[in-house]
């Protein structure tokens, strides 16, 4: 049977499928009609739930993972080597050189790495290797304050402008068996803006030029906006890139690898809260919520949500000048955000926040409640895609005296 949304015992995330194929379908029909030769590479560190990682298997996308343990649960989900991205600066050794020898694509983030793959080429003579390699560079020059580094240096790849990404060049170049035929330019930015992706377009323009590389891809990592209203979405992006990546390289030789998550999971899931409890302090109105910040805001960043209120109950109520509404948690910070000049909230109101896909569910901590559960809704139909998690699921693992 079809549980009635308003009987499903809160708090939970909530996927919405259709928005979700929305986006999806954007983003690939975007790619499609600018760059007829794309691979996207999901971003499992923005959200791993196995759900949303099936989803975007069986809809052709690879495994963009940043760690042993990310490379794992590809592997336990179905993705092959020869699907995994591997990215970032903590690599192991031994899944490294398994996505390798598969041809899987490797974007190489420090002379470590380059150790670990001379090493590996030494064991095999007679194979030939590709490898991407990830380019530091000054995007903030580019587009004046809008990176989230600002003037300070980022802390991932090869630095173009200390002469590290030559000197790092150099040494593959001169690697037998081994051909560098990928570049990786992930950067974040506050902006997400469109002029960030022309300008690190651009950048490859001139990574090529400069150093005479011969690219099978350029690989322009993850960053984007999506669902954010007055904000770009996927069809602004890639016609700007295609503009500037036509100069130099061709679909027909260069294929686009793009690494979305936040923009392709925003705007399709929701987290559902109720208010259990009011309370007033010297004055100040507190709602309590089986919701916390560290649900929808775990690295404390946000200052606004977006949200709206389902009242339990109908009739007027009066208006109040302030609500703080907080979390379940016993932390003063757990805060979310103040009610101004609204209805009063009472016990059983939901409080349901939206566009909360990204770096939600996958920094989750485990603490004082364990993980929500989380549905996927169809339509009228919504499935549970993880239950909440129980004892059962925390203490897995340990040993204790019984
Ligand atoms: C974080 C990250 C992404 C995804 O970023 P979003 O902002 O979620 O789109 C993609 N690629 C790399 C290398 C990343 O570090």
């Amino acid at each position: 049977m079809t549980p009635v949304t308003e009987q499903i015992q809160t708090p939970y995330f909530v996927i919405d499928e259709p928005i979700l194929n929305r986006y999806y379908d954007m983003l690939v029909d975007s790619l499609s009609s600018n760059w007829n030769n794309y691979l996207v590479g999901y971003s499992f560190k923005t959200n791993s739930l196995p759900w949303l990682v099936s989803y975007v298997k069986k809809r052709g996308a690879y495994a963009e993972v940043v760690s042993e343990d990310e490379y794992s649960l590809a592997k336990y989900m179905g993705f092959r080597d020869s699907e995994i991205i591997y990215n970032g600066p903590y690599k192991g050794e031994q899944s490294f050189c398994n996505v390798l020898l598969a041809g899987g694509i490797v974007n190489l983030d420090s002379m470590q790495e380059i150790r670990w793959l001379t090493n590996l080429v030494s064991q095999y003579p007679d194979k030939p290797f590709s490898v991407g390699i990830r380019a530091n560079f000054n995007l903030e020059k580019m587009c004046p304050g809008e990176t989230t580094m600002g003037e300070v240096s980022g802390r991932f790849g090869f630095c173009y402008e200390t002469g590290k990404f030559a000197e790092a060049l150099g040494i593959l170049q001169n690697t037998p068996n081994v051909s560098v035929t990928g570049l990786h330019l992930h950067s974040s930015s506050k902006s997400r803006s469109v002029n960030i992706f022309r300008s690190i377009a651009r950048m490859a323009c001139q990574l090529k030029a400069e150093f005479d590389l011969n690219l099978e891809y350029i690989d322009l990592g993850g960053g984007y906006c999506g669902g954010m209203e007055g904000r770009p979405e996927y069809p602004d992006y890639f016609p700007a890139v295609a503009e500037e990546l036509g100069r130099y390289f061709s679909p027909a030789h260069t294929r686009l690898i793009v690494e979305p998550g936040i923009s392709l999971i925003s705007k399709c899931t929701t987290f559902v809260t109720s208010v259990f409890d009011t309370r007033d302090i010297k004055g100040t109105r507190y709602v309590m919520t089986d919701g916390s910040r560290f649900n929808i805001d775990p690295t404390m960043i946000k200052s606004s949500h977006l949200f709206h209120v389902k009242q339990c109950s109908a009739g007027s109520r009066p208006i109040l000048d302030s609500q703080i509404i907080s979390g379940f948690t016993c932390m003063e910070v757990d805060r979310l955000f103040t009610y101004t000049d609204q209805s009063e909230l009472v016990p059983g109101d939901r409080i349901i926040y939206e566009n909360v896909g990204g770096y939600t569910m996958s920094l989750n901590p485990l603490f004082i409640q364990y993980f929500p559960a989380v549905y996927v809704r169809n339509g009228y139909d919504m499935r549970m895609v993880r239950k909440k998690w129980t004892p059962e699921e925390y203490v897995q693992g340990s040993e204790w005296e019984q």
